[in-house]
């Protein structure tokens, strides 16, 4: 396949042709059944999932699908196929142009392992929550069942599994580097990133080229293989496969040449060999324009999930995005652990308050809608809106943060405009209630800029509960996970204290704790036990560090070096570390006492061991004077609401938890 840069592609591409399908359809069609009532005696693309088909703007297949269906396409679902033999796959027939495969809108390890690697005996995704509906490396799977299905079609990745692979990885399922999924998956062409406008381009010009073979090479957002010699000349190379798969410093400067080619403005092609193959990774696909995104969630949705799961009770994922509305995409946080800053990209997108209001008049029209609108936000609730001019350029800095280690000066907070959105949501009809459900970025409300905004949620945007993710009290680990020093967030818990008290609210903060993250080791873990348990907190949100591949804190987990400084950092990979670090934060569960007591004799630290059952045989502190909430973890007599509230992070899918 010639290879073309990006630049020549724009030159020579064709406009796009359109389908004959025009109306949309009430659901995608999942059957010949459906295809026929649409008049349809084909599909253009066929969208495979690992999730239950549920027609939302949450859920990457129903967006991408209503979007190529906006083009013009005619788009069929298969949902959770069986994967043991190809029949399922051949449900809706041979597409004319091409499979998109997706495990899903979560990785498929995370889907179906604990951090633990314990198969999960439930699956938000599912109809009716049922584990077991989707496979192990479930786009390897699909495209492998798809290509035996229909020969010759080809198949397009896709989705938060894909764009996390597309490169040699760390995986700690196999606890070793693998290949790029595009490979292993035997795939044509993988998107990553947000896929809207690579995935439109792959369909026009399969398109336009069939039923010849088209040329996919150049595509921004997508990885594609050539042969040797093939790669465009600018490309940066990469250490070959080999290389990074048995040597940690090949794989560490990997990792670090990636990280440098990230911003959609300035990012350069990145060519990796492997064998004789060369994995090509086009240069990030440029964010979209504000009309392009509120477009998207003006798409036809049925905002519920296909009718063929209502014998089951539908699919639970639904519920924690029926009523919240998604503002924005993309993260500047750049938290070491989290996947959004390689998928959604550290450009912060968000769409106009008229679009998000006419999506809220909808929900709000909803016969079952009872008034409460659960979120507004994104990755990052506070960061709605913000802007830097280098971001309109599609790019960013890559000596520094946006927020570490101080706030740069030329980040513009959206503040004025969340607030003006917040009031004239509240101000539709039907709706009672505008809270925030996403994770805030807890160092952004810290100054006397951020007051006004401060206050405006403290009484009016929290239910009762406010998430935070402190993640860790340690400085060091702090840094190494790129959070704030934990002082900020006293001082946060200060102002938002007196915020509800200004409000004359009694409020509450969940805290999100990491542990066995790169860099804690039992001493620092003990440290944050010992904080909590002096404050009676005894935290329900503790989530044991799972590396994400691609991320700075995998390539942490993998090399035991921090890829930003070079220094060697200790890594909890042991079970036994990680099953002591977890009974040091949970010290309060009596099932965790053996453990609890092997933690502190492993530090010689037996003595502090009446503190931790003082505080675990104490009502956790209520503060339950209109004076301020108390600073950490919901108490336990609002459990049961606190878990309904805050359903599992991972049904959020690629939400990030600021
Ligand atoms: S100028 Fe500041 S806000 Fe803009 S990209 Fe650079 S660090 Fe981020
Ligand atoms: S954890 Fe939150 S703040 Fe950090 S990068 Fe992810 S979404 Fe952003």
């Amino acid at each position: 396949m010639p290879s073309r840069s990006p630049a020549q592609s724009r030159k020579q591409r064709p406009a796009p042709p359109r389908g004959p399908n025009r109306r949309p359809a009430s659901f995608l069609p999942m059957t010949r059944a459906e295809m026929e009532t649409l008049g349809w005696d084909r599909c253009d693309v066929v969208l495979i999932s690992g999730d239950a088909y549920v027609d939302h703007p949450a859920f990457g297949v129903a967006l991408l699908g209503r979007l190529l269906e906006r083009h013009g396409w005619r788009v069929g679902v298969i949902a959770q196929p069986g994967w043991q033999d190809s029949a399922d796959f051949q449900a809706l027939g041979r597409p004319r142009l091409c499979f998109g495969v997706t495990a899903g809108n979560v990785d498929s390890r995370i889907a179906n392992l604990s951090a633990g690697k314990q198969r999960r005996r439930r699956d938000d995704f599912s109809p009716g929550g049922r584990a077991g509906l989707r496979p192990d490396r479930a786009s390897i799977v699909y495209a492998n069942r798809a290509r035996e299905a229909y020969p010759g079609v080809p198949i397009v990745l896709g989705g938060l599994e894909a764009s996390l692979r597309r490169l040699a990885h760390y995986d700690d399922w196999d606890d070793r580097v693998r290949r790029s999924l595009l490979l292993d998956a035997r795939a044509d062409i993988l998107v990553y990133g947000m896929g809207e406008r690579p995935l439109v381009e792959i369909v026009a010009r399969l398109a336009a080229a069939d039923p010849a073979p088209a040329d996919l090479s150049g595509i921004r957002g997508t990885v594609t293989a050539v042969g040797a010699g093939e790669a465009p000349a600018n490309a940066v190379q990469l250490p070959r496969y080999d290389e990074v798969a048995s040597d940690p410093t090949r794989y560490l400067e990997a990792h670090r040449l990636c990280e440098r080619e990230l911003a959609p403005g300035d990012g350069r092609p990145l060519a990796q060999p492997h064998g004789d193959r060369v994995v090509v990774q086009w240069p990030p696909a440029p964010p979209l324009p504000q009309a392009e995104l509120d477009a998207l969630y003006e798409l036809p949705f049925r905002r519920t999930w296909h009718p063929r799961y209502d014998a089951e009770g539908g699919v639970p994922a639904l519920e924690t995005v029926r009523t919240s509305i998604t503002a924005h995409r993309g993260c500047c946080g750049d938290c070491a652990f989290c996947a959004i800053t390689a998928h959604q990209g550290r450009i912060v997108q968000s769409r106009s308050e008229g679009s998000i209001l006419a999506e809220i008049r909808r929900v709000a029209g909803q016969p079952d809608f009872k008034g409460t609108i659960t979120d507004i936000g994104g990755p990052t609730a506070n960061l709605y809106g913000a802007r830097c001019k280098r971001w309109d350029r599609g790019r960013f800095c890559h000596d520094r943060g946006c927020l570490l280690p101080e706030r740069c000066p030329h980040l513009e907070l959206g503040y004025d405009a969340a607030i003006r959105l917040y009031r004239q949501a509240a101000r539709i009809p039907g709706v009672k209630h505008v809270f925030l459900g996403s994770g805030l970025r807890f160092d952004l409300l810290t100054t006397d800029r951020d007051r006004r905004y401060l206050e405006q949620i403290a009484a009016h945007q929290v239910s009762g509960l406010l998430k935070v993710a402190p993640e860790h009290c340690d400085d060091r680990v702090l840094a190494l996970m790129n959070k704030p020093r934990f002082a900020v967030y006293e001082e946060f818990l200060r102002r938002f204290r007196a915020a509800s008290r200004k409000a004359g609210k009694q409020q509450y903060v969940v805290n999100y704790f990491i542990a066995s993250h790169p860099g804690s080791s039992l001493r620092e873990t003990l440290k944050l036990a010992l904080y909590l348990a002096k404050r009676r907190i005894k935290p329900e949100q503790i989530q044991d560090f799972i590396p994400a591949p691609m991320t700075r804190a995998a390539c942490m987990y993998h090399t035991g070096v921090d890829p930003a400084t070079g220094r060697r950092v200790h890594v909890p990979r042991s079970l036994k570390e990680r099953r002591l670090q977890r009974a040091l934060l949970q010290y309060d569960r009596p099932a965790n006492r053996k453990l609890l007591e092997a933690a502190l004799a492993e530090l010689d630290a037996l003595h502090v061991l009446p503190k931790f059952l003082a505080a675990a045989g104490s009502r956790p502190r209520l503060d339950k004077s209109p004076r301020g909430p108390v600073p950490g973890g919901a108490p336990r007599l609002a459990k049961a609401k606190t878990a309904k509230r805050l359903p599992a992070r991972r049904a959020r899918g690629p939400r990030g938890r600021a």
